[in-house]
Formats: C-alpha cells, sequence, structure tokens
C-alpha cells in the first residue's frame, strides 16, 4: 500500500527522505538528476515531490495543506494622470534544455546561444524588442515594445524574491512537447503562481517527432493549468525555436495577455528601477543591466544602488545601441559605476553626486550591519554548536573543458556530500573561466575550480584584485581533494568535553550583575580554571557560568584537589541567585576540528 504523506504547503529534502525511508543522498542524487540543485533544508513542494517519488519508483501518496504566502507585488499600473503605458515585462522560464534560450534567440532573431559557454545561460539577461502586429484584432498599435527577461534558474529569481519585487508582467513557461514537464517547469508554474503572475504554456519543439502537444495538455491539467480548448484558462501556443513556427503568435498572445492589465509607470522625473545584472567591462569598469521601472534614465544622472553609486557615463539599449535616456520597463547597459552594484539592487537617480555619494555609503554601511549581524554569534563555541546543526554548503563554480568532463567533475564533486557539509555548483559551464563566471564567484563568496580549463591573463588580475579562489587541476583526484578540504573547514568542530570535578556551595560571598563568589568543598575530583560551571540544585540545572578564579586561603590557585576548601569566582551573564547547598559541576569544553 502507498504511503500517505502530509505535506504543508512544502517539505525539506531532508524530511521527506526521513518519511519515504531513503537515505538523503538518493533523494537529492535523484533531484539533481532531474536538474534541480538542492540541499537537506531546502524546501520542495508536493508537486516536486509527487513527481521525484514517481521518477524513484516509490509508491507515495501526497496530501497537501495549502499554504498561505503572502505575496509581494510591484505596481503595475499607476493613479497618476501623468502615467503612460508601458512595455511589459515578460520572464521566459523552464527546465533546462526545453529551448528557453533558443526561443528568446528566435524572437529577438539573434545568435546568443552559439555563444553562451557551454550552452548553459549564464546570468540573467534582459532584451527589448519591437514588435510588428499588422492589424490584429485587440491589439492597440502596429509597432510594439516588449522586455524579455532570460533567466538562469530559480538561484536568480530567488534573489530577486528576496527583495521583495517581481520584476514580470508575465510568465512564458516554455517546455519541451518531447520530454514534458519536468521539476523547473514546475518550480516556473510555482514562481508564477506564488507571484499572482499570469502564464502562457509555449509548447516547444512541436518540429521534432516525438512532440506530444496532447500529452503535455494532459499534463499540465494534472498540475491545475486546464488548457483553453480542455475547458480551461491556460493558453498553450504551440512554437519551434528552430523553424520559427508559432513565434508571431506567442508574441501576439503576450500582448493580447498583457494589454487586458493596462500596464502603465510615470514616464517622466527620477528614475527608479532594479539592477538585473552586473560585470566588469573591458575599457568601462562597473557596468549593469538595470530595468528601469518610472521615470526616464539619462547619461550623467547619479544613481544610487545600495551601498554603490554611478555617474551614468554611457547608456546603451540591450541591442547595443548608444542611447540618451530610457523609460518605463526599458533594460538598459549603464556604465560610470564606482563598484559592482549587486543583483537584484533597487536603484534611484538623486539631484548631485554629493547625494548619491552619501546614500551609497548609508547604504553599504547598512549592508555592512547586515553582515555583521548574520555572522556574529557570542563565543565560538556557541557558533560551532549552532553549525552542527545546520547543513553548510560550499558554493563552487566549475569550468572544464569538454561537456563529458565537466558532467563527471560536478558529479564526483556532489559524492563528496555529508549530512553536515555540501557542495553547492552556484555555476557550471565548458571553456576558460569568463568575467562571468569571476563575478559569480564574487557575489556567492564561491571558490572557482578549473578542470582542464584557463584563467585567461586578462582576468587574473581581476581575480587577484577581488582576492578570488581560483583553482586550477589537470587531475580530478586532486581537484577532488582540495574541495574535500574545503569542505571539511566548513565542518563543524566536535566539542570534547571533559569532566573535572564537584563543589559543594557553602557560603555565597558576592553576587552582582556579573560576578558571583562562593565558598565551598571540594567533594569530587580536582577542579580547575578557567572552566565551565554547571549549576545544581536539588539535581536540577539551574544555571551555566564561566569559572576565572580560583582561591586557597588568601592564595589565588589554578586547580584544587578533592578534600579541600575554597573560594571560587564566577563569571555571569545575568545575575545569578547561588545558594548554600548548590552543587558545581566543573568540565571544560574543547573545540576540535574534523575532516572528512
Ligand atoms: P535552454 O536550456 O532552455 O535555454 O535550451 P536551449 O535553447 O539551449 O535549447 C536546448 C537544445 O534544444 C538546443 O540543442 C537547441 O538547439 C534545441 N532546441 C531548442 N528549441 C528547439 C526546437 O524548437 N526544435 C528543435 N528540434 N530543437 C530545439
Amino acid at each position: 500500500m502507498a504511503t500517505k504523506i502530509e505535506i504543508n504547503g512544502t517539505i525539506t529534502v531532508g524530511d521527506l527522505a526521513e518519511r519515504l525511508d531513503l537515505p538523503v543522498t538518493k533523494l537529492i542524487g535523484e533531484l539533481f538528476k532531474n536538474g534541480m540543485m538542492v540541499t537537506v533544508n531546502e524546501r520542495i513542494d508536493v508537486d516536486t515531490a509527487q513527481f521525484i517519488v514517481e521518477e524513484l519508483d516509490i509508491e507515495a501518496e501526497f496530501e497537501s495543506q495549502a499554504e498561505n504566502t503572502p505575496v509581494v507585488q510591484r505596481h503595475k499600473t499607476s493613479d497618476d494622470p501623468d502615467a503612460i503605458t508601458r512595455p511589459p515585462v515578460i520572464a521566459v522560464m523552464g527546465h533546462v534544455d526545453h529551448g528557453k534560450t533558443s526561443l528568446l534567440d528566435k524572437i529577438r532573431e539573434a545568435k546568443v546561444a552559439d555563444g553562451e559557454s557551454g550552452g548553459i545561460t549564464q546570468h540573467i539577461s534582459a532584451y527589448q524588442i519591437t514588435h510588428m502586429t499588422g492589424d490584429k484584432k485587440g491589439v492597440k498599435d502596429d509597432f510594439r515594445k516588449i522586455t524579455f527577461l532570460d533567466t538562469p534558474g530559480h538561484e536568480a529569481f530567488a534573489a530577486l524574491r528576496e527583495h521583495g519585487a517581481y520584476l514580470t508582467d508575465l510568465v512564458v513557461v516554455v517546455v519541451a512537447a518531447d520530454d514534458g514537464i519536468k521539476p523547473q517547469t514546475l518550480e516556473a508554474i510555482r514562481f508564477a503562481r506564488k507571484a499572482g503572475v499570469k502564464m502562457i504554456v509555449a509548447a516547444n519543439k512541436i518540429d521534432k517527432e516525438g512532440a506530444d502537444i496532447n500529452r503535455l495538455k494532459q499534463q499540465l491539467s494534472e498540475n491545475e493549468l486546464m488548457p483553453e480548448d480542455w475547458g480551461g484558462d491556460t493558453v498553450v501556443m504551440p512554437v519551434s525555436a528552430k523553424t520559427g513556427e508559432g513565434i508571431t503568435e506567442l508574441i501576439d498572445m503576450v500582448l493580447l495577455s498583457t494589454d487586458v492589465e493596462d500596464l502603465k509607470a510615470l514616464g517622466s522625473g527620477a528614475a527608479h528601477g532594479l539592477v538585473i545584472e552586473s560585470h566588469m567591462e573591458q575599457g568601462k569598469g562597473p557596468t549593469a543591466v538595470v530595468l528601469v521601472e518610472r521615470g526616464v534614465l539619462r547619461k550623467g544622472d547619479f544613481i544610487v544602488a545600495g551601498g554603490v553609486y554611478a555617474k551614468v557615463r554611457t547608456l546603451h539599449g540591450t541591442d547595443g545601441d548608444s542611447i540618451d535616456d530610457a523609460g518605463p520597463s526599458t533594460p538598459v547597459v549603464v556604465s560610470g559605476f564606482k563598484a559592482l552594484p549587486e543583483f537584484g539592487t533597487p536603484f534611484e537617480v538623486v539631484a548631485s553626486e554629493k547625494v548619491a555619494r552619501k546614500l551609497s555609503s548609508e547604504g553599504a554601511s547598512r549592508q555592512d550591519a547586515r553582515g555583521k549581524l548574520s555572522g556574529a554569534s557570542s563565543t565560538e563555541l556557541l557558533k560551532a554548536i549552532s553549525r552542527g546543526n545546520e547543513l553548510q554548503e560550499l558554493n563552487i563554480v566549475v569550468k572544464a573543458d569538454v561537456q563529458g568532463s565537466l558532467t563527471s567533475v560536478i558529479d564526483s564533486l556532489k559524492t563528496l556530500n555529508t549530512e553536515e557539509v555540501a557542495v553547492k555548483i552556484v555555476g557550471s559551464g565548458v571553456g576558460a573561466f569568463t568575467e562571468n563566471d569571476l563575478h559569480l564567484a564574487q557575489t556567492s563568496s564561491a571558490i572557482l575550480y578549473g578542470f582542464h580549463a584557463e584563467l585567461p591573463a586578462a582576468l587574473r588580475k581581476i581575480a587577484a584584485r577581488d582576492s578570488l579562489k581560483v583553482r586550477l587541476y589537470d587531475v580530478i583526484y586532486e581537484l577532488l581533494d582540495d574541495a574535500k578540504s574545503e569542505l571539511s573547514e566548513l565542518l563543524a568542530p566536535e566539542v570534547i568535553v571533559t569532566e573535572l570535578g564537584r563543589l559543594k556551595v557553602k557560603k555565597v560571598f558576592k553576587t552582582t550583575q556579573k560576578e558571583v563568589i562562593v565558598g565551598g568543598d571540594v567533594t569530587k575530583g580536582t577542579i580547575k580554571v578557567p572552566s565551565v560551571v554547571t549549576i545544581m540544585r536539588d539535581k536540577v540545572q539551574v544555571a551555566e557560568a564561566e569559572a576565572v578564579r580560583l582561591q586557597r586561603g588568601p592564595q589565588e590557585a589554578k586547580e584544587i584537589p578533592e578534600g579541600t576548601e575554597c573560594g571560587v569566582s564566577l563569571k555571569t551573564t545575568a545575575k545569578l541567585n547561588l545558594q548554600e547547598g548548590d552543587s558545581l559541576e566543573f568540565v571544560t569544553r574543547e573545540l576540535k576540528e574534523r575532516s572528512l
């Protein structure tokens, strides 16, 4: 009989493995195989769980209890009388290799996929196209602009979601009609649903022999996306990114669907928007692709994005043409930044360089404070203990000479994963390292591993300047050994507890907020300082403190043996009311580094 598992919206990979009585590595392995880079603590939803158990041939039934996730939504329309109609922003999402990039290329009629490293989309990109609609019914103008966002997968969207900003007005979910729905397809669907964004399904690769639109529609209906011609409201557009069939119809449909929403934004005044990509460009320095959400961005403007600012030196459209200004929904390439702005950071135009400098330095110190807060805990010990409870990940960017060796390097790296530490491949590809790889490594604090892959001389300076860890190997075992020792450093150190002895309190001499001094007899072992003391009253632990000083008569001592009377000074963080008769148990705790 099938196991019944209740899921409250989502479940962590670790919990699911436990409920299925499966080694977690096996479950993670299967998810990886299906293109989902997940870790033990990451959450997956019912659909993904169902999909993966089917792939594993396990009989399990999932019952979903709806999850109420608050949705943060971007302003789609503007009530301001000066608001103008703006182009829609479309995200193209889907499972890897289902033809996302090819489809965007066909739409732009440009050949980006060929130049992509190893065929893996490296970063989020944006393009604006002008589409000629002719005189089709329902479409307002003849020439219409549409902004497309190409997304690298869930990492980038997770980052954007963190900023509470959903960039898109509509999601085109690309599904290869010969392959059907896969985990990343489900993820795209989930993303669109959560953001409350409409979806259109592009059934791609219809030129292929194995293409089966009906099977795809069946799968969609099973995922609460009933196709229009089956009586539902999900639009399914058959397309071929190879032959171009159905592309015009798809774009027309995108416009029809977004026209209904009457998308508007202020078309004048200071520009506001979001940084959607940033990189170093030869001769230009830190450069960013930003999406203007409202207002107009002009050359010479001062913009602030988090902790960095720019005097806009050059402004280019995503087709490479130099432009003087950019209005709402326009993606533009901006140079003139003093440092790389972070992906997903909102930006705004300010009045002067002075204001820009002031706001960005405030932004930088806010970021610093955030970094400090999240990284800080009171003692090394506490940190170690809390570290032991959660999976530690080592971010890695891998490049290899050919696809085959890339796959085997990645697979081998994953074999190093344990329940406590795991590698997380944040980027990978075939060929030499590029600026994007370095940028990715910097923003995600990743190590760059090259297997028969080079770091071009021009990039060495950047790597050195940014103190990036670049490791180039020709022998896979050496690469793995290195990764293993890096992972070992993430292992929570072992805490070694040594019992020392016990003291019975006879008198309390002094009690302040920070210190307690007591006198008593050592009843067991030999007590020492410094050490950790557990205070027991009637066999129940009441508090913990640090023993810092021992006194035997008038003399200070480092240790006191059993059967001796002495004084003990305890350091406390809160006021401790010790009493006669309390028992103090002395231990030492040491941290010992571990290795895999
Ligand atoms: P992405 O990972 O989703 O961006 O997928 P790509 O655009 O890189 O496409 C993956 C592979 O599928 C490439 O080899 C493409 O040439 C191929 N492909 C994409 N669209 C089509 C299509 O409509 N028909 C056929 N026959 N192949 C396609």
